[in-house]
Order: structure tokens, then sequence, then C-alpha cells
């Protein structure tokens, strides 16, 4: 019974411990086939923050998000991987009402000089958060035809689940 027990234990603690390493690794290998396959090579800046968004799939990073997890980085290099890696087609640029530079990871599609990130986006106006919301974008709006349409930006603002007073009202506290 005993024995049994102690077994047990020292499984689980195995598979634990095998599970972050896969996990660690494949995450990695991950990172650096994105910048791979984006043309792009690897460096110790470009491969800590591409994790960073990979991290963050779907949420929108500040530049000062980026400044505050990764050591050593002065802006001039962040700047300059920030464009590199939208022109190269792994993030894309969000624009909100916050006035601050948003960026996030783009779906699988986007490429060099070429982005189809069509789905809008959600601000919070409560916490400040920014996330990619999934859906194609459809809109009548008639542009005159002798305009050209480069990009269009849908932006959702207002309260996200967590800021949302409706959701603690009815709490008992
Ligand atoms: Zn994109
Ligand atoms: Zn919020
Ligand atoms: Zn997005």
């Amino acid at each position: 019974m005993h024995q049994n027990f102690y077994n047990c234990l020292v499984i689980s603690f195995i598979n634990h411990n095998f599970r972050l390493i896969q996990n660690r690794i494949f995450n990695m290998h991950e990172v650096h086939q994105k910048l791979t396959d984006h043309n792009l090579r690897k460096t110790a800046v470009r491969t800590q923050v591409l994790s960073m968004f990979m991290e963050n799939k779907g949420n929108a990073l500040t530049n000062q998000n980026i400044e505050d997890s990764v050591s050593d980085l002065d802006r001039i290099t962040l700047y300059r991987t920030l464009k590199v890696f939208e022109k190269n087609g792994i993030i894309h640029q969000i624009f909100d009402s916050s006035g601050k530079i948003k960026y996030a990871l783009c779906p699988d599609g986007c490429g060099q000089l070429h982005h189809h990130d069509d789905h809008a986006h959600f601000h919070c106006e409560g916490c400040d958060r920014t996330i990619c919301v999934v859906g194609e974008v459809k809109s009548d709006i008639s542009i005159p035809k002798t305009y050209q349409v480069k990009r269009v930006h849908l932006v959702v603002e207002g309260m996200c689940d967590s800021c949302n007073p409706e959701n603690t009202k009815n709490k008992t506290v």
C-alpha cells in the first residue's frame, strides 16, 4: 500500500517535469520556425520579443509591456524589431483611443508586405487592454469609387469581462 503510493508520486513528478521541458523545447522551436518562415534571422532579441507575442496570442502589447519583460532591451532596438516584424507579416499594429502604439500577433496567412488582418479589435476603457476579435469584418459602407481603400480599422470600445460593472453587481459580497 505504502509502496504503491510512493511509486505513484514518483511517476507523477517525472511526468510533470517531462511535460514542462517538452513544452519549452516545443515553444522555442515554434518561435525559431516562425522567424525562418518570415525570412528573418534568429537573434536573441527577436526570439524574446516574438516569444512574448506568441505567449499573448490575441492580446495587444504596448512597447512598455515588452520593455518591462525583456531585460537589457533599448528602445531603438525594440522599435526596429517591431517594424521588421510588422513588415514581414508577424505582427499588426492596432489603433485604439488609448493613444499608445499597440501590436498583436498576426493570424497565419500574413506575410512580407501583405497583411490579412480583417478582424476587429476590442479596447477596454477600464483596464486599457486591447484584444483581437475573431471573425472577418464585413461592411457595406460606400466609399466613392474613385477612392482607394488601403486598410479598414474597426475598434469596438467598452468594458471587458473583468471591468464591466454589470458582471459584479449581482455577486454577493
Ligand atoms: Zn497581419
Ligand atoms: Zn478591462
Ligand atoms: Zn488583431
